[in-house]
């Protein structure tokens, strides 16, 4: 198959590479024919890398004018014949590895995305939180058994992005999140991030009073991390607040309302005074 732009022999023999291709003057290409011609040249191949450029040379499609060019691998070897130097230019069309190249990449982009992983702090993400909560809601229905939501939110972390830098505070993030599924010790429970600096919890099987210690458990042992927040915080170190609420047959047996009453608690728990769980029911939810 020969490339639509390809030249006639009788246009090209006697003729400088340069000529016949002005566009390659300056070009890498140019600076490994020039090296592979020198005295000094060693014999090695050069490869002029991809990322610099795809398709040095004007070739296109058989069949196609003015579409664009093919994607090449270009390969330069000098050679010796007697005295005189030559050297040899291998163009490989390598349009079919770029494409593919091209599809995985937007394959992994997908996949990423349809994943259940939050990208920055290793736990579960919004969707995997939604999926779950679903579905242990419906197997509490089912097995009138118990189940409790944990909301959790870090305190003033705004301040805390503001003093130390939003990546240190992407790395605080990620540590709140590995203590808080630390915490977690049963195979059903979930620890997921819910969104920004919150967290949830889901506890199957949980009471009310036992998520209550649970939360507690978690709280304190943030707090006693003592990574050191910002001037302008509540607390001197990183600490959470955290909202709790049950499954209930009568008030609280759907998502929407079961997350409603979580997040009326950690309000409450904000409202209180932060680093504190606040349980749907107390007098202050
Ligand atoms: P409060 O104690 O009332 O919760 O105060 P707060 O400052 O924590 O709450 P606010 O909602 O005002 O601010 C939340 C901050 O969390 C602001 C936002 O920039 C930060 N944040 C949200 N997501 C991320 C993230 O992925 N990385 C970082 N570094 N910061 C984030
Ligand atoms: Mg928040
Ligand atoms: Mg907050």
């Amino acid at each position: 198959m020969v490339p639509r732009s390809a030249r006639a022999a009788a246009r090209v023999r006697e003729r400088s590479l340069f000529e016949v291709f002005p566009e390659l003057r300056g070009s890498r290409v140019e600076a490994a024919v020039l090296a592979a011609l020198s005295p000094s040249a060693d014999g090695a191949s050069t490869t002029i890398p991809q990322s610099e450029s795809r398709a040095p040379f004007p070739l296109r499609e058989a069949g196609s004018f003015d579409g664009p060019r093919i994607d090449q691998a270009v390969t330069v070897t000098p050679f010796r014949d007697g005295e005189q130097r030559f050297c040899m230019i291998e163009i490989r069309d390598v349009s079919g590895a770029v494409e593919r190249e091209k599809r995985l990449i937007d394959h992994a982009e997908s996949l990423r995305a349809r994943s259940y992983v939050d990208g920055l702090t290793g736990i579960a993400n919004r969707r995997y939180f939604d999926v779950a909560l679903d579905r242990e809601l419906r197997r509490a229905q089912r097995a009138k058994g118990e189940l409790s939501l944990l909301l959790i939110d870090i305190d003033s972390f705004k301040a805390y992005n503001d003093h130390f830098g939003h990546q240190q505070g992407d790395a605080c993030l990620s540590t709140v999140a590995q203590a808080l599924a630390a915490k977690l010790k049963r195979p059903a429970d979930v620890a997921a991030r819910y969104g920004g600096e919150e967290f949830a919890a889901i506890l199957p099987d949980t009471s009310l009073e036992q998520a209550r210690l649970h939360a507690n458990a978690i709280r304190d042992h943030v707090a006693g991390l003592a990574l050191p927040h910002a001037p302008a915080a509540h607390w001197p170190m990183v600490t959470l607040s955290i909202g709790v609420a049950s499954f209930d047959r009568e008030r609280l047996h759907e998502v929407p309302a079961l997350i409603e009453a979580a997040d009326k608690a950690l309000y409450a728990a904000k409202r209180g005074g932060r680093n504190r769980v606040v349980v749907d029911g107390d007098a202050s939810a």
